[in-house]
């Protein structure tokens, strides 16, 4: 479409002649002619595109999520596309990883991407970013964009980039898949509604619960999902529609059904609720579940019966209670020591490495990831408790 076709239908010309001066200031013709057929559509135009051009979206992740949202942002316009990912293409990547093809495996998911993404809009800025998003890098990277995407296929990234939306106050476009099924919202406290934590308080010990690479997932789910994501990311920059805050939509492909649950914000959140204990990237949990990505050995366990034995002979080490001060209050194993999980890294030094020390949680989730933050803080004898207080009680 030329620029003048663009606006022929502009009766005033006093309009007309403002209208091209922007458009010339802003666009080229081979730009103005690519989006042709989105600047045709209500509440996009000429501003709406310009406001894609001046937008900046961080992609956390190439992969499954990231590629289709990353293919229709570009295409799209989207000015500053950054990119997370320090892993290389495997071959198992691609039955779901449209981004990346047979001749990047091996290579950089970075570079491959940007290969493609040159390929579909050369206009688009691209910035790499090859590392593995961390506590200590997160909140440097994301603070240059204006939204996020979370194209994590692991607990501890996805919460990390949800702490760090949540703290720098940028929306935060989420999806997950499984199998058959996936997820999509928008988490944006500042903006109403709950973040990732108001849905899922408590990160997933470790194991408990499969990725992708485990559990396998249909190869067009992430197709879907992602492009929701892409949705919601365009819809923000142009201020369009409605946004989901509190409203997850589900997709169910063997249904092919989407369902729309409510997610309420809760006030105890530790993140984004009345008294937030979380006030940086960096907290307990996701220092602790960072290096647990980085190694997925399970911790040493022992069962509450084990532990009954052990407390009823002469137990001299050390029996300590990452739970919450208001859990320990409710129910509580005579003799352990109250050190709040979040709290433990401060306390470390205190602790005596030469002694055996059991640690126990409600269900054995936080504990393990305390054993997990002692055992690569030094220690050496420190074990954790199969379920938690909860088999404790049960089993008296
Ligand atoms: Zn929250």
């Amino acid at each position: 479409m030329t620029r003048e076709k663009c606006f022929s239908s502009l009766d005033n010309n006093a309009i007309k002649g403002h209208v091209l001066a922007v458009m010339q200031a802003t666009f080229s013709d081979a730009e103005l002619a690519r989006y042709s057929r989105q600047l045709l559509i209500p509440n996009v135009g000429i501003e709406g595109q310009m406001r894609l051009k001046k937008s900046s979206v961080l992609l956390v992740g190439t992969g499954a999520l990231g590629s289709p949202a990353a293919l229709y942002l570009a295409a799209a316009g989207v000015g500053r596309l950054g990119l997370v990912d320090p892993d290389v293409v495997d071959v198992s990547n691609l039955h779901r990883q449209v981004l990346h093809g047979e001749p990047w495996i091996g290579k950089p998911k970075l570079e491959s991407a940007a290969a493609r993404l040159r390929e579909i809009n050369p206009h688009v800025e691209l910035e790499l970013h090859r590392v593995r998003f961390a506590p200590d890098n997160a909140m440097t990277i994301a603070a240059r964009y204006d939204v996020l995407i979370d194209g994590s296929d692991n607990f501890p990234t996805r919460f990390l980039t949800n702490d760090v939306a949540c703290l720098l106050k940028k929306p935060l476009v989420y999806g997950a898949i499984h199998r058959y099924e996936g997820q999509a919202t928008v988490f944006a406290p500042h903006l109403g509604g709950p973040c990732y934590r108001c849905m899922v308080p408590d990160m997933p010990p470790p194991g408990s619960v499969p990725s992708c690479a485990e559990a396998g997932v249909l190869g067009v789910l992430p197709g879907i999902i992602g492009s929701i994501q892409a949705t919601e990311t365009l819809k923000l920059i142009l201020g369009i529609g409605e946004l989901p805050l509190g409203k997850l939509t589900v997709y169910d492909a063997l249904k092919s059904s989407f369902r729309s649950l409510r997610i309420s914000r809760d006030p105890h959140c530790r993140l984004c609720g009345n008294s937030p204990s979380i006030n940086s990237a960096a907290n307990a949990e996701t220092l602790v579940s960072t290096a647990c990505a980085a190694s997925r050995d399970e911790v040493p366990t022992i069962t509450t019966d084990r532990l009954r034995e052990i407390l009823s002979g002469s137990f001299d080490g050390l029996l300590i209670d990452v739970r919450e001060s208001h859990e320990h209050a409710v129910s509580r194993i005579d003799g352990a020591r109250l050190i709040p999980l979040r709290e433990l890294p401060s306390q470390l030094a205190e602790l005596p490495r030469e002694r055996e020390i059991i640690i126990h949680c409600k269900s054995g989730a936080r504990s393990a990831r305390a054993v997990k933050l002692m055992l690569e803080s030094g220690f050496t004898r420190v074990t954790n408790v199969q379920g938690g207080i909860d088999a404790w009680l049960a089993g008296q």
